[in-house]
This record gives structure tokens, sequence and C-alpha cells, in this order.
């Protein structure tokens, strides 16, 4: 006999763990699906490991800018003890989710999912059927299409590097690619980043981009733009990157970070008549796929949001309180978005060339921070800001930074943009100082 499940959830990431916990709190039947590692790309292969790899590039960050100043000796990253820590983070992961839907008493199947027919979904040749089926497969790296590329590794592979190799290049300029390749500097690589054109992470302030880049150039990294890398040639030394033109180099681990792309292939979805692109499956504003029974959320949706862990937990959260009792369309607040190099950039809200094109209603102030006491303290080599103010009500609208302390930063303004903080009711909270909430008030 087969069991009908109220909602089935395809995918054991982020969405997915949010989207059936959600549903089970609320007395529905879920069964999930996995086809990999329970917890899927943030825990196992995507931010918390990558963090937990960062948090030596910080240390050794911070040890650098005091030299001088009340420290001595700068620290070398021991990648194995630091790979070690990662594990010990990550090895837990697939069991302790697996373990936590479980005790929620949510139905569990590892393997593949496809859709056979509508209301037939197989998992690796079993049937199951739900009354709701929700798409929460992710995505995975692109391997770009040229000649060589099965030498390619993935951010997967770097994040579990046993040794770090002697010459490291990333290819494609996006945040996976500039985050990997601050790690591997900090650990001691000779490291090129390789972009096709001159715009890398097209989507943050370009002065704030050039400033990055120059910072990293400053650090060791070689930041190769214009270079559309068309083969890869194993050789005796090593491995031969080369383009069209008179690009050539040697080195001993190529990482594709050219972007990622939605899982759709693999599920059936053409026999279920839901529609996808390169972008993902489509979804109208309820998170709805064509076929009505059937919705997509996180990484693989076709939504207008960047796709990051947050998000996928949100509209996880909007689609169980959606499903129960229908009702408005979804809607996003300000997303803070974030490359976590050396230094870290992040922007939040109304960008500075968004701003520029509205003078009349947006004020743009430049800020150089690196004078403040916040940054004096910590000997930051460079803390800059732009900051969008809505000249009619004067409050913070969107902002940039560049600095150690971007990702704090960042988040303070989402706050200050939802809960719509003009300066004297920010001025009305006692923030602890000196910190860099204490901060805040400048940025009017
Ligand atoms: C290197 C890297 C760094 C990142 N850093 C950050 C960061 O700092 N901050 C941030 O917010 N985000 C970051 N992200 C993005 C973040 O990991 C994703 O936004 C988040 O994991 C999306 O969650 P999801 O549940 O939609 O997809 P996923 O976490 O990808 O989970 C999807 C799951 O579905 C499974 N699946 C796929 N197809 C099938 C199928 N047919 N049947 C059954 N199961 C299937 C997959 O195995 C996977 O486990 C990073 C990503 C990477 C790769």
């Amino acid at each position: 006999m087969t069991t009908q499940y109220d909602v089935i959830v395809i995918g054991g990431g982020p969405a997915g763990t949010a989207m059936a916990g959600g549903l089970r709190a609320q007395g529905k039947s879920v069964l999930i699906i996995e086809a990999d590692l329970w917890g899927g790309t943030c825990p196992n292969r995507g931010c918390d490991p990558k963090k937990i790899l960062l948090s030596a590039v910080e240390a050794k960050r911070q040890a650098q800018n005091l030299q001088g100043h009340g420290l001595s000796g700068v620290p070398d990253v021991d990648w194995p003890a630091l790979m070690a820590t990662k594990r010990g983070y990550t090895d837990g992961i697939n069991d302790g989710t697996l373990a936590g839907l479980k005790s929620q008493a949510i139905a569990t199947l590892h393997g593949q999912a496809y859709f056979r027919a509508d209301g037939q979904l197989t998992v690796d040749g079993t049937v199951v059927t739900g009354k709701d089926y929700v798409i929460a497969t992710g995505q995975r790296p692109v391997i770009l299409p040229i000649t060589g590329n099965e030498c390619f590794k993935t951010s997967t592979d770097f994040l579990n590097l046993n040794t770090m190799p002697k010459r490291v290049t990333f290819v494609g300029g996006g945040y996976v690619g500039f985050e990997l390749a601050t790690i591997a500097r900090a650990a001691g690589a000779e490291v090129h980043l390789i972009h096709h054109n001159r715009r890398p992470l097209k989507a943050f302030d370009p002065d704030l981009v050039q400033a990055l880049m120059a910072n990293l150039t400053a650090q060791g990294v070689t930041i190769d733009l214009d270079v559309n890398l068309n083969k890869i040639t194993p050789q005796a030394t090593g491995l031969q990157l080369t383009d069209d033109a008179n690009f050539n180099l040697m080195t001993d681990l190529v990482v594709c970070s050219a972007g990622r792309q939605p899982n759709v292939d693999h599920l059936g979805l053409e026999n279920v008549g839901v529609t996808y692109s390169r972008r993902g499956v489509q979804v109208n504003n309820h998170l709805q796929t064509a076929n009505p029974h059937i919705y997509a959320i996180g990484d693989v949706s076709d939504t207008p949001v960047p796709k990051l862990t947050p998000l996928a937990g949100y509209e996880a959260r909007y689609l169980v309180g959606d499903l129960i009792k229908a009702g408005a369309p979804i809607s996003y607040p300000a997303v803070p978005t974030e490359v976590y190099a050396d230094p870290k950039l992040a922007e939040v809200g109304i960008t500075a060339a968004q701003a520029s094109a509205a003078p009349a209603t947006y004020q743009v102030k430049t800020l150089d921070m690196t004078h403040w006491f916040t940054y004096y303290r910590l000997q930051t080599p460079q803390a800059l800001a732009k900051v969008v103010v809505d000249k009619a009500s004067g409050r913070v609208v969107g902002a940039s930074f560049l600095s150690e302390l971007a990702d704090e930063m960042v988040n303070y303004v989402a706050l200050l943009i939802d809960k719509q903080l003009t300066l004297p009711e920010l001025q009305r909270l006692i923030l602890a100082y000196p910190t860099p909430a204490s901060d805040l008030q400048y940025l009017y």
C-alpha cells in the first residue's frame, strides 16, 4: 500500500528542511527526499565550511594589521589542522540533520527523486505520492564547456583539500571565486583569479570592487581580467591554462568558480508540466509552478533575489504559511549580500548607482572610515562605505561597505532599513560603545 503524504519535499538543504519542519509543526504529514548529503550545500560544502576556513584568514589578518602596534610575528595557516577543524563540524551534518528530521516525525527517503507522471514521484524506483510537492533541489557549480574541462575542480573539492597546492587558479570572478582565492592566498598558495571581462562581482559597487581587487593584488593574488580561458592541458609540470590570445599559465589546481546552475534536470519536470529556464524553476509570486500542486523554493526557484541561505529559509517559511492558509504574494525585505574576502565587501538596499540615477530622491555619502576609532583600534588598512539616504525622510535606504567589519555593518543597515529608523529614532537606542553598532549614527 502506498502512503499518501500531505506534502513531499524534494531536497534536504536549508530550504527543504525548513519547509518540512514548518509543515510538520502545523500537523502535516511530510516526506523529504535527499539524493546526497542531508543538510544540503550550505553546511556541507558552502557557507559554513568556507567561513570556518576564513576564521584563520581573519585571525592572520588581524595579527598582520597589529604588527608594530602591539604584536610581533604573523602566524602561518596550518592547513591540515584548519581542515580538521572544518571536518569536525561538517562530518556531523548529515547524520545530525537526518536525526533532527526523524525527531520531528518527518518521513525521509534517500535517493534521486524523479517525476514519472502527475501524482507519481519515484525515488530510485519506489513510487511515492503527495497532495502537494515542493522542489528544493538547489544548485550545483557550472563547469565551463572548454577543452580539458575534466581537469576542473569545484568549490566542493577546494573546501575539502587535504593539502594546499603551490599554485591555485580560480576561473570566474563571482563571490565564490573571490572568497576561495582569499583563503588560498592566506594559506600560502600562489593564486590567480581569472575573469572573462573587466567587471567581476558585477552586482557590487564598482569603486569598492576596484578597491577590493587592489587589496587582494597587494596581498599577492594575481587578477587576470579580460581572459576567456578556452583550454586546460595537463603537462608534466602541472596544468597549462590558455586562451585564444597570449594568456598562458601553469597551475597545480584549477577551480571553476564561474557560477552555479539550478538542479532542474534529472527531475522529470517535463512529465508534470513544470517549466524552467537556466535561471531555475519558474514560479508565480506564491512560489507555485505551472503545475498547481508543485512549488519551488530556495536556490532552484527562479525568484528575483540572490541565491543565499537566508532566502531559502525565508521562502520556506512563506510557503508553509501560504499552504496552510493562502495569503498575500511573497515580498522580500532588503537582502544583504556579501563577499567574505580580505577585506569583506557587503551591500544592502538601494545601491549608489541606483541612487545616482535619482538625485532628487537620494543622497549618496561616500565615507572613508579608516580613521574612525573602530578601525584605528584594529589598525585596519582600509574601511570604505557608500551610504544612500532618502532625502525626504532622512532614512538610510542602502549601503555598501568594504572593511573587515563589513559583514556586521551590512546587517545593522538591513535592520535600519527594515525598521525605517531615522537618526533621532536610532539615537534613542543605547548601543554599547565603542562598537561597530555605535558607529551607525555616523552613517546618516
Ligand atoms: C562555496 C559556497 C559558498 C556559499 N556561501 C554562502 C554564504 O556565505 N552565505 C549564504 O547565504 N549562502 C552561501 N552559499 C549559498 C547557499 O549554500 C545556498 O543558497 C543554500 O544552500 C540554498 O539552499 P537550498 O536548500 O535551496 O539548496 P541546497 O542547499 O543546494 O540543497 C538542495 C539539496 O537537494 C538535493 N537534490 C538535488 N536534486 C535532487 C533530487 N533529484 N532528488 C533528491 N534530492 C536532490 C541536493 O543533493 C541538495 O542536498 C554558498 C554556496 C557555495 C557553493
